[in-house]
């Protein structure tokens, strides 16, 4: 019999020559296993989606309940399908009075498009400003707005009137003027390498766009959801954004992604013409149901308020000399080593003892470290004996 292995190789589209084929067969709690009963401790979490682990009890419960209620029924924003609206209500009662509408969509890169839309219909502008090694999705829109050239030259042409800015260097907001319909950042650079901006940086930020008249757009993809130790990033910041676009951790697992903005912003879509913007499955409502159970987990079960406790054992326990920087706020981390072969090494060497880690897309010497918020203690020191002895062989 060919096996699954086989068979993705064959079958399914590769992304890379070099997919790291490590079969899943079921998913619990921190840990993935695999069908000749392998066992990861998953320190990547689907990358950022997994925040409350893997098959919570209370969002399969939800999924179950939603399954026996309806699934699809008809495309975004017709019918009212009480997933959509309940779990748009809890995300807005939870984010600053401004924000006063959701839009529901399948994925981050969806949200991304979605808000470069609105932005330049409500501004009236056509001018965006990105950031150099910024990550926001691989659609013809978002790939627009990566800061990194190897990436748009396979593809170019691709959207006009785009212009970079160095992430984090208060010079560069001086490109921000009245032409900019909109700044699009990430709160935490990601695949930069998990790059945090200082707090005198994003208020500047903030300001210039205030005194511009352009949007302030936070790429809360991989930040929100109480990663960075707060519900959203843009908190350690002191200011809020105009435009906040989320996904992978909204779901509790499921496919969905939202942008939510001012109402008067997110008017702009209604009409002239009307249904510009639409999706047919964007806020599936058993991706609802799962996404309200998931927000309520973190707000209930308090998991926010261990990431510190937790991130801090980490870096006690990753203290190494040959790890460089542990970078990162809360449980987005990343360790910071001396060349691709070593993260390739370490990666390899814990997948095969036990613990899953990544890499980043625009920085090949740094180690992904992004576990399930809920993840114990006694898995946080396991977890790094076992970096450590990676470390202690490759470095
Ligand atoms: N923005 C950031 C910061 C991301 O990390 C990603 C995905 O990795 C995206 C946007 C795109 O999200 P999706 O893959 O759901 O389209």
């Amino acid at each position: 019999m060919i096996s699954n292995r086989e068979l993705f190789l064959k079958n399914t589209a590769q992304t890379s020559d070099s997919p790291r084929l490590i079969e899943i067969e079921k998913a619990e709690g921190s840990y993935l296993y695999g069908p000749q009963g392998q066992k990861y401790l998953d320190l990547v979490s689907g990358f950022n989606v997994s925040n409350i682990g893997h098959r919570h009890p209370r969002v399969i419960q939800a999924i179950k309940d939603q399954l026996e209620k309806y699934l699809h029924v008809t495309v975004y924003g017709e019918f009212v399908q009480a997933p959509q609206v309940q779990f748009a209500t809890k995300l807005l009662e939870n984010l600053p009075d401004s924000f006063g509408s959701v839009y529901l969509t399948n994925s981050g890169a969806e949200a991304v498009e979605g808000s470069m839309k609105i932005a330049k219909k409500y501004t009236g502008r056509r001018q965006i400003i990105a950031a150099k090694n910024a990550y926001h999705g691989s659609t013809q829109g978002a790939l627009s707005l990566i800061g990194n050239a190897e990436y748009h030259k396979a593809y170019a042409p691709l959207l006009p009137e785009i212009d970079f800015i160095e992430y984090n260097k208060l010079q560069d907001l001086e490109c921000i003027t009245e032409k900019t319909a909109a700044v699009f950042v990430e709160a935490i650079q990601g695949e930069a390498g998990v790059r945090v901006p200082s707090v005198e940086y994003m208020q500047a930020l903030r300001n210039k766009c205030n005194e511009t008249g352009a949007l302030l757009i936070f790429d809360e993809i991989q930040t929100g959801f109480g990663r960075t130790g707060r519900l959203f990033a843009f908190e350690h910041f002191g200011i809020v954004p105009d435009i906040l676009m989320l996904a992978k951790g909204i779901g509790g697992g499921m496919p969905l992604g939202a942008f939510v903005a001012p109402k008067a912003i997110m008017d702009v879509i209604k009409s002239n013409p009307m249904l510009g913007h639409i999706t047919t499955f964007g806020g599936h409502p058993v991706s609802c149901a799962a996404a309200l159970a998931s927000l309520n987990v973190i707000l209930e079960e308090k998991l926010i308020e261990k990431v510190e406790q937790k991130a801090a054992l980490f870096r006690k326990e990753l203290a190494h000399p040959k790890i460089k920087e542990i970078r990162g706020l809360g449980l987005m981390m990343c360790l910071q080593v001396e060349n691709f072969d070593q993260v390739y090494n370490i990666s390899k060497y814990c997948a095969d003892n036990g613990v899953m880690i990544d890499w980043y897309l625009h920085c090949e010497t740094a180690l992904r470290v992004a576990p399930p918020l809920t993840i114990s203690e006694e898995e946080i020191m396991e977890a790094c004996r076992i970096i450590r002895a990676a470390i202690d062989k490759f470095c």
